[in-house]
């Protein structure tokens, strides 16, 4: 019987690797012939041979950090390191973009702010829904809040700072701070789109709102041992809280076998297991689905769900949707 299971297993983290890498293949293949621009990085120094040789090699990436990230208790680590990563790569391809190395660049000098408020407040100044936009809302389609686990250069800054043991309780005033800087950012789009604020003016302005996110995350999240810019102060992670309903994926605790022990509060960066969390048996507003959890439940009760679907299966898809994505990004995130 037991040696069914770890055969079983064994054969779904193969079959999950080789879907990501089936499906994120497709996607950038997809990309690399559809649109005219060289989108595929290597394609821009080497050529054709180039660009499939790195479409090869994201694929295999994403097929093995599936592979490692089907384990529960490799996921804390896995996630950290990869999203870690994603953000350095992004963050590389902009600094040699900008100090001349124009290759790197998506947009051929046309920059936006790196700045994740600027999927919010961009739009209402330009008064225009770009691809951006339109990315951003199909991630959450597809795969929920995993924008905020997975796919966002900046949050991932939050997440290698906030290291260590979380602070006991809840991150005060994180309800009012939220939505205070989502209204900020909202009102204060519009109100420069209506006085005819230049865009330098704007890009100052928003700049300077993603310079006070660093700070949060480096003087405050670190404190803490919790992401406190992405729980209380940036307003795209805000308004993915409230808008990732669309998408069919949860996390539930297991009232039958949940013993109420609290142990699980402090494996969550996004402090959404607080113990009133665990009373009403889901994780807070903030869950992102990350899966950092789920192995310090000594009763296995925190779950995921998507219909019908058995917790693991429902897992194995949110992993397999989520990790291609992040291949997939890690190909084309940058500006
Ligand atoms: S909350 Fe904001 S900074 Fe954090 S991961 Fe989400 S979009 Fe990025
Ligand atoms: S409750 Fe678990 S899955 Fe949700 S954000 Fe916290 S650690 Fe991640
Ligand atoms: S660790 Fe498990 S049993 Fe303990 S409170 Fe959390 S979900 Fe319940």
């Amino acid at each position: 019987m037991k040696n069914n299971i770890v055969k079983q297993n064994i054969r779904t983290k193969y079959i999950l690797a080789l879907s990501v890498f089936v499906f994120t293949a497709l996607n950038l293949t997809m990309v690399h012939l559809k649109v005219a621009k060289k989108m595929i990085l290597a394609e821009r120094f080497y050529g054709e041979p180039g660009a499939w040789i790195e479409i090869f090699l994201i694929a295999l990436y994403g097929a093995i950090v599936v592979y490692y990230m089907h384990n529960p208790s490799n996921v804390a680590k896995w996630r950290k390191y990869t999203w870690g990563l994603f953000s350095v790569v992004f963050f590389s391809q902009l600094i040699l973009g900008i100090s001349g190395f124009h290759t790197f660049l998506m947009t051929a000098g046309k920059l936006h702010l790196p700045v994740p408020a600027m999927i919010i407040g961009g739009p209402i100044f330009r008064y225009e829904i770009g691809f951006m936009t339109i990315l951003f809302l199909s991630t959450i389609i597809l795969s929920g809040p995993a924008w905020c686990s997975h796919l966002c250069y900046f949050g991932a800054l939050d997440n290698l700072l906030a290291k260590g043991k979380p602070e006991k309780g809840k991150i005060k005033h994180k309800t009012a701070l939220k939505v205070t800087t989502m209204v900020l950012v909202v009102f204060g789009a519009l109100i420069m789109r209506l006085s005819g604020t230049s865009y330098t003016a704007a890009a100052i302005v928003g700049g300077g709102f993603g310079i006070v996110g660093i700070l949060v995350i480096i003087f405050v999240s670190r404190k803490k041992g919790k992401m406190v810019n992405c729980t209380s102060y940036c307003p795209v992670g805000t308004l993915i809280n409230y808008i990732r309903f669309i998408n069919p994926f949860r996390m539930y605790i297991d009232e039958s076998s949940c013993t109420l022990c609290n142990v699980c509060t402090s494996h969550c960066k996004y402090d959404a297991l607080n113990p009133e969390d665990i009373i009403n048996k889901n994780p807070g507003i903030n869950c992102t689905l990350c899966g950092d959890c789920i192995t310090s439940c000594h009763a296995g009760s925190i779950k995921y769900k998507l219909f019908k679907f058995s917790p693991e299966t429902s897992r194995n898809i949110w992993l397999f949707i989520t990790v291609s994505l992040h291949a997939v990004f890690m190909a084309l995130a940058r500006l």
